[in-house]
């Protein structure tokens, strides 16, 4: 939406260079961490957690997005999860994009303070702040294809009460109507020692086609090397047999710890991976 289209004198209509545009900006990406953290954990069920998907549908709103609101419940705690959809010029099936945006309720790997909230700047907001700060930076006018950021509640409370793993996305993928063509997940995006390796169970060609995007804009955070498999999002997506991509670096010495803040999350980092998916979406079709 923010590419520039002008009309020269004598002169066929013509449209801004990529260089030209507003590209993702790590920085306001950043802000979009901090804002995040200023709501506390994002427990689901929460206050804090209602308080933030109230700020993810306003910022939406006001880039324009169409917006979806899916209430459930697990366990007696209501939970949301939020999808702001795009057409693309040409249809066809939806691109995914997700992050969750709640974190988990206990710093169990926390050797000192293992009862209290993970603050999930890392876990949780780094994510989410690359899907606001592409809402806003993507052409919608350009996208061939329809992209969906989708916004997941409760992915990070396995193992706590009698809770699993990615619930949101569960429910999600549970209650798709449509074909989706793939899903790419952001997770753990913002650590300033950036590495994501290659997550295992991952689409082998989603994930050549994502790293070598991030090769070519001269990135080094997206290492060309399987590490980990991670039960993370993209899960219940292969279960039903859509392409799934886990973008997540694994190696994050303050995961599930009360260490999980702002101060460990760089603008550089989530721009390496802001501006490869801005440039793999405005590429496709
Ligand atoms: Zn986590």
């Amino acid at each position: 939406m923010r590419s520039l289209c002008v009309t020269l004198l004598f002169a066929l209509p013509s449209c801004s260079t990529p260089s030209q545009e507003v590209q993702f900006d790590g920085q306001r990406a950043l802000l979009f961490v901090e804002s995040q953290m200023e709501f506390g954990p994002r427990i689901p069920g929460s206050e804090a957690s209602r308080q933030t998907a109230g700020w993810v549908i306003e910022q939406l709103e006001a880039k324009g997005w169409e917006i979806e609101i899916q209430h459930f419940s697990n366990l007696g705690t209501q939970l949301i999860n939020i999808i702001a959809k795009s057409n693309g010029v040409s249809g066809g099936k939806p691109i995914l994009l997700g992050a969750h945006y709640d974190t988990r309720p206990f710093a169990d790997r926390d050797t000192i303070n293992p009862e209290s909230p993970v603050p999930g700047a890392n876990d949780g907001a780094s994510g989410v702040a690359v899907l606001i700060e592409l809402a806003d930076v993507l052409d919608r006018d350009r996208l061939r294809q329809p992209v969906w950021l989708v916004f997941f509640d409760a992915e990070d409370s396995g193992n706590i009460d009698g809770w699993d793993w990615i619930v949101g996305s569960s429910f999600f993928a549970d209650n798709l109507t449509q074909d989706l063509e793939a899903v790419v997940i952001v997770d753990m995006v913002g650590d300033r020692d950036l590495q994501i390796f290659i997550e295992k169970n991952s689409d082998p060609s989603l994930v050549q086609e994502i790293w070598n995007t991030a090769d070519q804009l001269g990135y080094q955070a997206f290492v060309n090397t399987p590490k980990y498999s991670i039960i993370d999002d993209h899960l219940p997506f292969l279960q039903i047999g859509v392409p799934a991509v886990d973008i997540i670096d694994f190696d994050y010495p303050y995961w599930h710890t009360i260490s999980d803040t702002v101060d460990k999350v760089s603008a550089d980092s989530l721009e390496q991976v802001g501006r490869t998916l801005e440039h793999w979406l405005e590429n496709q079709g």
